[in-house]
């Protein structure tokens, strides 16, 4: 099959890293008769540079027709002093907006040959972590009214939380269709002992429930949620939450894995195209160094093929090829301990290919 993706490759070390997730996609193309056709887009610094935006009507236009969107990371000392409505990361937020890109899905996995970066006791995480969290992206309390008033304390201001039912519908039916695919457990975080927009959520994700008899639903107030996944992450499969609570929950469940190097994620929106990249940015210091970890790019095109283009089998060869490769003991610096093999950028990136075209 022929696939459009939309390649923005942004600034850091975005260039060095997308260029590995392509040898990925392309060793996928090789070993199951597929053609991607890559289009290079500018955003984030690199675009203001070129055009004066951070996201140039032709990026949003051509992602918008593509089958999906592969994204490096935005960013740099050298943007730092612009404005906060110029600065490169406003592209993340404008193609969010264009695109409608409503669900973020951060699966948390800790590689059983990286278990000595997690920060948790061994006993806790023996057998592995494997839970995925899906936030809810274009709504709440970033997107709610806000505003600056006066009060008799002084200046005051708020931000306000809102959910229509139909929101938390399309985001619930999201992460039930995940558990259904995963271990048919899903855990709704909110704090319905507190908002009346958590009560909402509640309400409509256990209606929603009857349309998955298969999968076990349960809810969990945030700050239990919070503690629980720090004394006990294997007791959860698929975590749906709000844009907040995802905000922070993600960040939480990433680091129990030990390594941003290693983190995926996907944006999905209503009409399918998706937007996947490394859940860290685009760390300036290690730019053009053939240092940085590829690994969390390498697993956003594999969630790029499962979710955007529906080859499961094909995101499972570069999940496995990622696998084989830390098993085999090759480790970018960030991983790196006595014994393991160092490689640069560049290596790991040949090393994964060869091993998706190996099968
Ligand atoms: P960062 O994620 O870029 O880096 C934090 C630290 O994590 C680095 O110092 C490095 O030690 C480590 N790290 C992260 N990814 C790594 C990788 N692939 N390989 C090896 N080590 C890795 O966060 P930051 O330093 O806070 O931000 C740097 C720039 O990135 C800023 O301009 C920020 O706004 C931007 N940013 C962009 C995105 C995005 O594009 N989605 C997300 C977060 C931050």
């Amino acid at each position: 099959m022929n696939f459009n993706i939309a390649v923005i490759k942004g600034d850091g070390i975005g260039p060095e890293i997308v260029d590995q997730a392509i040898k990925a996609l392309d060793a996928v193309g090789a070993a199951y008769g597929h053609a991607f056709k890559y289009e290079e887009l500018l955003a984030g610094g690199a675009a203001i540079d070129e055009t004066g935006k951070a996201l140039p009507a032709h990026t949003v236009d051509v992602c918008k027709r593509a089958d999906a969107v592969l994204l490096g990371a935005v960013g740099g000392w050298k943007w730092d002093d612009l404005p906060g409505n110029e600065r490169p990361e406003t592209a993340l937020l404008g193609l969010r907006k264009a695109l409608g890109l409503f669900a973020n899905i951060r699966p948390a996995l800790l590689f059983e040959e990286l278990a000595g970066a997690c920060p948790l006791r061994p006993e806790l995480t023996e057998g592995g972590i494997d839970l995925v969290v899906v936030r809810e992206l274009t709504g709440g309390i970033y997107f709610g009214e806000r505003g600056v008033k006066q009060t008799a304390m002084g200046e005051a201001a708020y931000d306000v939380e809102i959910y229509s039912e139909g929101e938390v519908k399309r985001i619930g039916a999201v992460a039930f269709d995940m558990a259904r695919k995963r271990g048919k457990k899903l855990t709704s975080v909110d704090k319905a002992n507190v908002l009346d927009s958590s009560r909402l959520w509640r309400r409509v994700m256990t209606s929603l429930a009857a349309d998955y008899p298969d999968v076990e639903l349960s809810h969990l107030y945030v700050d239990n949620a919070a503690m629980q996944l720090i004394k006990n992450p294997r007791q959860f499969d698929v975590i749906v939450t709000s844009n907040m609570f995802g905000d922070i929950l993600s960040d939480e469940a990433s680091m129990i894995t030990g390594s941003l190097g290693m983190l995926p994620s996907a944006s999905l929106s209503a009409s399918g195209v998706g937007m996947y990249e490394p859940s860290h940015g685009s760390v300036p210091k290690m730019a053009g160094l053939d240092r940085a970890n590829p690994m969390a790019t390498v697993l956003s095109a594999a969630m790029l093929l499962r979710h955007s283009l529906k080859l499961d089998a094909e995101a499972n060869a570069v999940e496995d090829a990622v696998k084989a490769v830390l098993a085999e003991g090759y480790r970018t610096p960030d991983l790196h301990t006595e014994g393991k093999t160092k490689v640069g950028t560049s290596e790991v990136g040949d090393l994964i290919a060869a091993r998706v075209k190996r099968g």
